[in-house]
């Protein structure tokens, strides 16, 4: 069923009882040509593009839980591509590109918002930084602008700009085509379209364990059963190397909790994204109306999704030196993703040293916004067993090359 305002009335007639899944519910074959591990935005797109762009269609997605439950599902919806390094530059502006568009291509809302991203400088060393950095995306090809202190207050009146500010603003930088985007829908989006194009969506289906037959892996055990197949790309976020271990690789990266938390609905207050770098506070507010305020990493190796006391205490108090206004608000919920960290803060893209295993992880504190491109990239891996040009600088062998593009020392933002 395609989506339209026409099928939306047609629906509306028939009291709603015409819509069909969005995607087939189905059991595992025993036999793939390609299967994708983890069923978040990454796997998902991965099983789309292989589909869409390289006719692969006999391929299977299996995600442990629910689609859409792991980091995808839980995240601060914020895209962008004001990345400091070229090589970063073309992924990220690659993947904004394909979701100002995706919409459109998977003839599902996504709910793309582009209503800018705002950094807050501090001092006149974060705005020096600040336009060091804004130069740097001008020179890849990207928008980027500086921003007075006096512009900074026009587009966040509700920010705290008094001379007895705790954190005083001095200024900003701004990426226009920054914003937000569903989550949920970009996880669905993708999932109903490829299955319409025959992508097998299995769910409840945890990877337990490889099928290595003369150093190359040619399967995969379940808790569904045995899947037999050439080509297996891993989508596991933060559980990327638990996954590796098993098929006898490890991975440079390190799991940790990303927490984050929305408060009650409230009347349009804020449209622009706010970031305070400085303070690893960051704001926007929902199409609901409530306040998502993202924090930074919870430093210690963890696999439990709740993240700890500190971190939210810290962040919210950062947000309330930022918005006094906010200190009466209640809040909703708090939860944490397992988000992969790479020591560079880059992803990782392409093949493993097993045969038949190609990887797309390290995404971090940053993969939502990397979505489209991170499956446009891992379907290309997939399809022809090279890395796509835009990811070979991510390829798993910097590590050994030492060609590391290290994005925390450079652009030095969390997400
Ligand atoms: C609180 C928070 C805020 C964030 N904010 C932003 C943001 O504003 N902007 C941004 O760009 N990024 C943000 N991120 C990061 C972003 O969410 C992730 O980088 C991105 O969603 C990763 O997508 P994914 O598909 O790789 O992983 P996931 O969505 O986590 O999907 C991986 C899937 O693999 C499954 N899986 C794991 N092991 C197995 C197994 N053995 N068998 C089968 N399935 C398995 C999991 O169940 C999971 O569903 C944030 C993350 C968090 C936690």
């Amino acid at each position: 069923m395609k989506y339209s305002a026409w099928s939306l009335l047609r629906g509306a007639l028939a009291g709603h009882r015409n819509w069909t899944p969005a995607w087939a519910p189905c059991e595992p074959k025993s036999r793939y040509d390609a299967v994708i591990v983890g069923g978040g935005g990454h796997g998902l797109a991965a099983a789309y593009y292989l589909a869409k762009n390289h006719n692969v269609t006999n391929v299977a997605v299996l995600e442990r839980g629910w689609i859409g439950g792991g980091n995808t599902g839980r995240n601060t919806t914020i895209v962008r591509s004001n990345y400091l390094y070229p090589e970063s530059a073309r992924l990220y502006d690659f993947s904004l590109q394909l979701y100002e568009g995706l919409a459109r291509d998977i003839n599902y809302n996504i709910m793309l918002s582009q209503r800018g991203l705002v950094l807050l400088a501090h001092s006149r060393h974060d705005l020096d930084a600040m336009a060091r950095w804004a130069n740097a995306m001008q020179m890849n090809g990207i928008e980027a602008e500086i921003l007075s202190r006096d512009q900074v207050a026009a587009l966040a009146p509700a920010l705290d700009m008094s001379p007895t500010a705790r954190l005083p603003i001095v200024g900003g930088f701004r990426q226009r085509r920054g914003g937000t985007a569903r989550h949920d829908a970009v996880a669905w989006g993708y999932a109903r379209a490829a299955s319409r194009l025959g992508v097998d969506i299995v769910q409840n289906c945890e990877v337990r364990g490889f099928v290595i037959e003369a150093g190359r892996a040619v399967g995969l055990e379940t808790s569904l059963g045995t899947i037999r197949t050439d080509r297996i790309g891993l989508a596991a976020a933060g559980h990327s190397s638990v996954l590796a271990k098993l098929a006898g690789f490890s991975l440079p990266v390190t799991s940790y909790a990303l927490q984050a938390l929305v408060s009650e609905p409230i009347k349009p207050l804020l449209d622009t994204v706010i970031l305070s770098p400085g303070t690893g506070a960051y704001v926007s507010q929902s199409d609901k109306g409530e306040m998502v305020i993202g924090a930074m990493l919870d430093l210690f190796p963890s696999y439990a999704q709740r993240g700890s006391f500190a971190v939210e205490q810290a962040i919210i108090a950062g947000t309330l030196a930022l918005f006094p206004a906010f200190s009466r608000l209640r809040m909703l919920r708090q939860w944490a993703g397992i988000v992969d960290v790479v020591h560079d803060s880059s992803p990782i893209i392409g093949p493993t040293p097993v045969p038949g295993i190609f990887i797309n992880c390290g995404w971090g504190t940053g993969g939502f916004k990397g979505i489209p491109v991170g499956g446009w990239t891992l379907a290309h891996a997939l399809a022809t067993g090279q890395n796509h040009a835009l990811a070979e600088p991510f390829a798993l062998e910097r590590f050994v090359s030492g060609r590391l593009i290290d994005e925390a020392a450079a652009s030095g933002i969390a997400h």
